[in-house]
């Protein structure tokens, strides 16, 4: 790989070409004049050190203080460009490190959340069925009543009474559910949660499948690792 660096004419900030790509480093008017477009090339060798070389000659590139044409180095040594010794950050030369978040453990967050969603549900229609009980309890008891011999009749107050209770019983459940904060509490969490591990954002009530279809963070554009 061969990376070429100079000066960017227009922002003067330091140009890095890789690959034929050019990307700018550092602050506007960082680079000195004395730093040309095309300045010197950083050739990597498989020993993982640089061979440095100055492009034209006209240029002037140091090592460790010492004026070069061309010479292997490794990211130990100061490279300095021009007269005015613009000192080359080695971090310039490196690859731009592609950052990814982590977002598997999300699916768990999600599961968790639609369970709890589920199970504050069936209670909720649990307790709808406990409510339409004593109705068939007190039907069946005259449905009984109509039809055994008189002197059995007053068994069929059983159904009453077993409706009754059953009334009472599902009244003092629907009293006791928390479902309305329960399901306060669920949401809550998965708020709390169901965030982008880098920057933090809820990531919003989607499916953890549809989630895993973008390739970044909405808000930061950290890429997902998935
Ligand atoms: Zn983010």
């Amino acid at each position: 790989m061969e990376i070429i660096i100079g000066r960017d004419q227009t922002t003067r900030k330091l140009r890095v070409v890789k690959d034929g790509k050019a990307q700018l480093y550092g602050m506007p008017n960082s680079v000195p004049m004395d730093v040309s477009r095309n300045h010197v090339s950083f050739q990597q060798l498989a020993s993982g050190k640089w061979i440095v070389k100055n492009i034209n000659s006209q240029n002037v590139t140091y090592v460790n203080g010492i004026a070069v044409e061309s010479k292997t180095v490794s990211q130990n040594d100061k490279i300095e460009l021009g007269a005015s010794h613009y000192l080359v950050q080695w971090e310039a030369l490196r690859e731009p490190k592609i950052e990814t978040v982590d977002i598997r453990p999300l699916r768990q967050v999600w599961d968790e959340y639609n369970e709890g969603n589920i199970n504050i549900r069936i209670r909720q229609k649990n307790n709808g069925l406990l409510a339409s009980l004593p109705i068939g309890f007190t039907m069946l008891g005259g449905i009984v009543a109509s039809m055994v011999a008189d002197e059995y009749k007053p068994y069929a107050y059983i159904f009453t009474v077993v409706a009754f209770l059953v009334m009472v019983y599902g009244l003092f459940r629907r009293f006791t559910d928390d479902s309305i904060n329960e399901q306060e509490t669920v949401k809550k969490e998965f708020q709390r949660k169901y965030i982008c591990p880098k920057c933090g954002h809820f990531l919003g009530y989607q499916d953890y499948d549809i989630l895993v279809q973008s390739d970044a963070c909405p808000y930061c554009k950290t890429k997902f690792k998935k």
